[in-house]
């Protein structure tokens, strides 16, 4: 059997079993959470197309559900809400005031700086919100490559001066902890367990503000395809066989466990559907003219 076909085959068989690649720590941390002490969430959206929380929707293990009921409780999301106007409004507020206790903020989406009515909540910016959270919150994970380095509305031109969480916060002079989690979207594992991990051991390990648990090592090490690589098999076009480095594929330049995570439960990722990967974890992602979504250029030598 060879490296890829096994790959797929123990991604298959985990997602049937119900064996998640939940890492061990975490899965301890799941089962110390208690009904009375479940860490509040109040997810807010900026510049975003919405995408990371359909990603987050997507979650197998734990399930969505039981991640904002049984592991965490969603205080706040303009989708998700069962509450909406001024009742949803005024909870909100009482978080990000402090009078209704602890919580951690969860942001999707970039912060239009030199634009900010460009993006409201309520009669206030998604801006004066973030500033306002900074003085209440346990801390905040960035959601998303909008939310952690601006994504796509901080491309070339940009505008409304889209910038990250952090980026902004850096510019407000505001020290407070914010976690990236990078992706376009993101992996609904990578945000869950994070969460998981700040509530119940602390932060974790960070590598360029994002956890090492799931964006140490690059796609190119860990693709099923790297075999290909080496004996210089490479695609001709999408939807080819063989390594797609030719092709423009990013997985070289780019931090993330997507080759042994895989996407959708299990059943696939981009590789694996023979498209390259664009990237989309990398902190660069889609912001230059010249660094689309695949190289363009001669690639320089990878690793
Ligand atoms: S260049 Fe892309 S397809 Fe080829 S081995 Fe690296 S990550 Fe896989
Ligand atoms: S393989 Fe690349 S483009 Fe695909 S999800 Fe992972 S980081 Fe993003």
């Amino acid at each position: 059997m060879d490296r890829r076909t096994f790959l797929k085959l123990a991604a298959t068989l985990c997602t049937v079993f119900g064996i998640t690649s939940i890492p061990d720590p975490i899965n301890a941390a799941l089962k110390k959470i208690k009904p009375q002490d479940l860490p509040k969430l109040i997810y807010l959206q900026g510049m975003s197309c919405t995408g990371c929380s359909i990603s987050l929707l997507q979650a197998q293990s734990p399930s969505p559900l039981a991640m904002i009921t049984d592991y965490s409780q969603l205080v706040f999301h303009a989708d998700l809400s069962a509450i909406s106007g001024s009742k949803a409004l005024n909870l909100l507020n009482s978080y990000i005031s402090g009078e209704a206790g602890e919580y951690f903020l969860a942001v999707e989406g970039a912060i239009p700086e030199l634009m900010p009515e460009a993006c409201m909540i309520g009669d206030k910016t998604f801006g004066q919100y973030l500033e306002n959270a900074a003085k209440t919150m346990s801390g905040a994970l960035a959601i998303g490559a909008c939310a952690s380095d601006g994504g796509i509305p901080a491309a070339e031109g940009n505008l409304t001066g889209a910038v990250g969480l952090k980026n902004y916060y850096a510019k407000k002079g505001i020290k407070k902890l914010v976690v990236n989690i990078r992706g376009c979207p993101v992996h609904p594992d990578w945000v869950w367990h994070t969460i998981i991990h700040l509530v119940k051991i602390g932060v974790p390990d960070l590598i360029n503000d994002a956890p090492a648990l799931f964006f140490s090592r690059k796609v190119h090490e860990l693709c099923p395809r790297y075999h290909d690589f080496q004996q210089e098999i490479f695609a001709k076009k999408i939807g080819d066989k063989g390594c797609l480095f030719k092709l423009g594929c990013l997985g070289p330049d780019t931090y993330a466990d997507c080759p042994t995570r895989w996407w959708n439960g299990g059943q696939t990722w981009c590789i694996d559907s023979n498209a390259p990967c664009i990237g989309c974890a990398s902190q660069g992602f889609a912001r230059m003219k010249n660094l689309p979504f695949y190289r363009l250029s001669e690639p320089h030598q990878p690793v």
